[in-house]
């Protein structure tokens, strides 16, 4: 299914992001199998580096779990060669088109598929862009994609700006902006999930949810890094790319057909539902030391601004108005230095209603992306045994020990796959993203600015804000603490 003799250029190669995920990830399809081994992968950066050292540089970040994979790393860097060059000056673009032009005519390429990775910080995405659709891009005579990087702007004007400048230069059909959430499994899974599931589709709605929660916890605070962060806070980070973009995928209406161009119509028309964020509804807090003083609180992290406001937790919870959705709260929160890390979708059905079982706990299904992929639906059945008591139970499928053989990639593979392919759907449109800032820029204007309220503190290793319990069950979540519900399960022998 893949090209063959396809030109892979990786800018700003010598960076984190090069290093740690877009070169395993490479790798990863290179190990599975696909990616064929004719493809030709170029590094380029401005630092110093012989081929040989840059390999050595990425190699380290390879996943080797069988043997076999140890034997094609050499094959996989082989492929490999890297170049050192300026972003602004013609010359580094030209001596790469050359080295790809004799490449492609070696192996009697006659229409190039050449696919361009920015692995590089905004302040040179659009020079970075102009000059490979200016030296390197192969015309007419073939195929060339673009890869782009989050941040996509910081608000709704710099993100119109930054679009207004790429437009011009390379069609949206040739854009890939990546947002790795669209490329995890249970990402994946929500369109199948939904739309192949006639029991879970009938009650998919107002009538039956009465709450949705989707949450990412990290239990690592900035570490030393948080002169980055400090300019972007949790929601840029985090909230308003990744965690939206779940959010369209679980409540949009169903596609006309499975085509990239279907899927994105109906997740700009679910953005376009949401209603304006409440900026009086929202819990925003900052992680301070962990209560024995062991873990640094976010003010102790030295390349962080001295008395910083920025948000390292939020909790927004939004309404969508349409038929389906109107009347259920659903809420995204994130944060840093918390008691645990995970990504999940929790959504709460209704109560049962007035029969044989009243007051019993809420059906639950949770979509756990990560750690650990699973779904599990809590419910409600007779104590084994001579009880006829009720308690809660789950139907669990956990993805470990469902399926033991299988290899589920990487977000950046699965993401880096689809781009061989041309396959859009899981990547950011230009309308999407404008929708997105356009919901969240009035929010981070409002924190940003003098009215702006003090983020709560709360200490490092906590489960959040104080407040958080309080916030959610204003919000609709019903919290069961009724105490029989154990995971994992205990027999006695
Ligand atoms: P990085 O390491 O700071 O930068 C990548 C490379 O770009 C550097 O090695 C450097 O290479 C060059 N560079 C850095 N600053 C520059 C500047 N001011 N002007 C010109 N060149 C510069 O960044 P990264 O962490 O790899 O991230 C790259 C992009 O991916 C960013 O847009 C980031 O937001 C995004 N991203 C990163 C991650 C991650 O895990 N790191 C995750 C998601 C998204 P030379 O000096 O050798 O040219
Ligand atoms: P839980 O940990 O009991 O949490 C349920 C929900 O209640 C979460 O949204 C949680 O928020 C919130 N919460 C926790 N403490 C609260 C409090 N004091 N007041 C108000 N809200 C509170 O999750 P669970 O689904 O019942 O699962 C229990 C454990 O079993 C988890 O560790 C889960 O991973 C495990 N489990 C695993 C599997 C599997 O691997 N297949 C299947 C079933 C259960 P926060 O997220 O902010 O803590």
């Amino acid at each position: 299914e893949f090209k063959e003799n396809t030109i892979i250029v990786v800018f700003g190669a010598s960076g984190d992001l090069a290093k740690k995920k877009t070169f395993p990830a490479l790798f990863g399809l290179f190990r599975e199998g696909y990616l064929s081994p004719s493809v030709k992968v170029y590094g380029y950066a401005r630092s110093k580096m012989t081929d040989e050292e840059f390999r050595d540089r990425i190699k380290p970040y390879f996943e080797t779990p069988t043997e076999k994979s140890l034997e094609l790393v050499d094959k996989f860097l082989a492929l490999c060669s890297y170049e050192q060059a300026a972003y602004d000056e013609p010359e580094g673009y030209q001596v790469l088109t050359k080295s790809i032009e004799a490449f492609e005519a070696e192996r009697g390429v006659t229409e190039p598929h050449r696919l361009f990775y920015l692995a590089l910080p905004p302040a040179v995405f659009t020079t970075v862009a102009e000059k490979v659709k200016q030296y390197c891009h192969p015309g007419s005579r073939g195929l060339a994609r673009l890869v782009v990087e989050k941040p996509f702007g910081r608000d709704l004007k710099t993100a119109k700006e930054l679009q207004a400048k790429l437009a011009p230069l390379w069609s949206e059909n040739e854009l890939y902006r990546i947002d790795h959430y669209l490329g995890k499994e249970m990402v994946k899974n929500l369109i199948p999930l939904r739309f192949a599931n006639s029991f879970l589709h009938a009650c998919w709605n107002n009538h039956y949810i009465t709450s949705v929660q989707i949450s990412l916890k990290e239990p690592f605070g900035t570490e030393g890094r948080g002169g980055y962060f400090d300019n972007i806070g949790i929601i840029r980070d985090v909230i308003q790319n990744h965690l939206l973009q779940v959010l369209t995928l679980l409540t949009m209406e169903r596609p006309i057909s499975g085509d990239a161009e279907a899927i994105r119509d109906e997740k700009v028309h679910l953005l376009k539902a949401i209603k304006p964020l409440d900026k009086k509804n929202i819990l925003v807090g900052q992680y301070s030391r962990s209560e024995d003083g062991k873990k640094p609180g976010y003010l102790d992290d030295e390349t962080v601004k001295p008395g910083s406001k920025c948000i390292t937790y939020a909790a927004i919870p939004l309404e969508i108005c349409n038929e389906r959705w109107e009347g259920v709260p659903i809420i995204l929160r994130a944060g840093k230095a918390l008691n645990e890390g995970k990504v999940e979708i929790r959504i709460q059905f209704k109560e049962t209603k007035n029969g044989i079982y009243q007051n019993v706990s809420r059906n639950e299904l949770v979509i756990r992306v990560q750690p650990n992929e699973a779904m599990y639906m809590k419910m409600n059945i007779k104590i084994p045994g001579v009880s006829t008591d009720v308690t809660v139970t789950d139907l669990d499928l956990t993805y470990s020990s469902r399926y033991k053989k299988f290899y589920i990639p990487q977000a950046y593979e699965s993401l880096i796959r689809d781009v061989l392919n041309g396959d859009h759907s899981r990547f950011v449109r230009d309308d999407e993203l404008e929708v997105s800032w356009a919901l969240f820029t009035p929010l981070l204007n409002y924190l940003e600015g003098p009215q702006g309220p003090d983020p709560i503190l709360y200490p490092y290793g906590a489960r959040g804000p104080e407040p958080l319990s309080g916030f959610l069950e204003k919000n609709g979540y019903v919290y069961d603490a009724r105490g029989d519900y154990q995971w994992p399960v205990t027999t006695p022998d």
